[in-house]
């Protein structure tokens, strides 16, 4: 797996950013953090479109920059994928992924069969890129930056423009990238929901340093990182397995309980990811009864955290895993909670987010 070494700095009117950290670039790692807090310009660093960076980046111990050299963005082996697509549109698709597949390095790994059958751009290539959709157009410029035969994607918030349709759509097409050409990307979102879906690691971005980094569980459960991760955003991740499906459900094996979730179209035995806002989960003292959510599960309360406003969140131990309950504090009071004590959990809503 290749890594990523950087060591650098930028000044800006207003703005600085100093980074320090090796990433070990495993399939998608998300780099997440708030508008405004670097990403694009952390990423057009690594890509060389920022001459006036200083220090070092090591791409898997190629030096691309250090205080002797500065390799210039069209010699490193990155396919960018920018927020605005920068399609030609004097050329069809075709002719934009040809111009890709010529510029490109001229040990070209990566072919043009592979690239459109991958993103589904047969269709496509005879059109004009204006004439597309934006989901289109983000897969044809995806499909033009693999063209180069990069060692690495870097993706700046590609779904950022798309509605929510359109979004879980090229969800499914970047998420099998790493695996089929054997390259990682290394994906910036302000999103948390698509780093959940795509990610297992991510790198938190605040104010132009690196805040945090590790499995977006952690992450999302720290609450000191609430500031940059938003606190109404809060959740886990969990990870459970599809067991069966039934009356338009999916049963899912989650620690030594079942979780059913609105039918999703995944095999029996498949582990898949799951995302639960914490606003999403109450909790009761006693089992409750005649009640619409399908979702009860015992818990432990493993630690309480107050916040300056009226609420509470509540870490709860599913066996190995963990879930969040945000709750108002006068609840907190009311139902008499303390740590160490064993709960209900009740879950209104667990979204989908991908197979592992
Ligand atoms: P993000 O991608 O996380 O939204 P950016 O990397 O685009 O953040 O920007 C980080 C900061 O740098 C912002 O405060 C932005 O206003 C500033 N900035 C970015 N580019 C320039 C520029 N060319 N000139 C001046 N300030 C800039
Ligand atoms: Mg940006």
């Amino acid at each position: 797996m290749p890594e990523l070494v950087l060591d650098v700095a930028i000044e800006k009117p207003g703005f600085s950013l100093e980074v320090s950290e090796r990433v070990a670039l495993d399939e998608i790692t998300a780099l997440f953090g708030p508008s405004g807090s670097g990403k694009t310009t952390l990423l057009r660093i690594i890509a060389g479109l920022e001459p006036a960076a200083r220090g070092s980046v090591v791409f898997d111990g190629q030096v691309w920059q250090d205080d002797k050299r500065f390799v210039p963005a069209h010699e490193r082996a990155v396919g960018y994928v920018f927020q605005d697509t920068r399609l030609f549109n004097h050329l069809t698709v075709e002719g934009n992924l040809r111009f890709a597949l010529r510029h490109g390095r001229s040990r070209a790994s990566i072919g043009m069969s592979e690239v459109i059958s991958a993103l589904d751009l047969e269709s496509l290539l005879p059109r004009r890129p204006a004439s597309l959709s934006g989901g289109e157009q983000q897969r044809v410029a995806i499909g033009r930056a693999l063209l180069t035969s990069p060692r690495v994607l870097l993706m700046d918030e590609p779904l950022s423009s798309l509605d929510t349709a359109r979004k879980r759509e090229i969800v499914s097409y970047i998420e099998a990238l790493p695996g089929r050409f054997s390259i990682p990307a290394l994906y910036v979102t302000h999103d948390l929901d698509e780093v959940a879906r795509l990610s297992n690691r991510m790198l938190l971005l605040s104010v132009g340093r690196i805040a945090a980094r590790g499995s977006v569980g952690e992450i999302l459960e720290r609450i000191d990182l609430w500031p940059s991760t938003g606190r109404l955003e809060a959740g886990s991740v969990i990870e459970a397995r599809v067991e069966r499906h039934e009356y338009g459900m999916t049963h899912l094996a989650f620690e030594t309980r079942t979780l059913q979730i609105p039918a999703v179209d995944e095999v029996p035995g498949k582990v898949l990811r799951l995302r639960v806002h914490a606003r999403d989960v109450a909790v009761a003292t006693e089992p409750p009864r005649n009640l619409s959510i399908r979702n009860v599960l015992p818990v432990t309360i493993k630690r309480i955290d107050l916040d300056a406003t009226v609420h509470a969140e509540l870490l709860l131990g599913v066996g190995a895993q963990t879930l969040r309950a945000r709750i108002t504090r006068d609840a907190l009071e009311d139902l008499g909670l303390a740590e160490g004590q064993q709960v209900h959990a009740l879950i209104k809503s667990v979204l989908f987010e991908g197979r592992l």
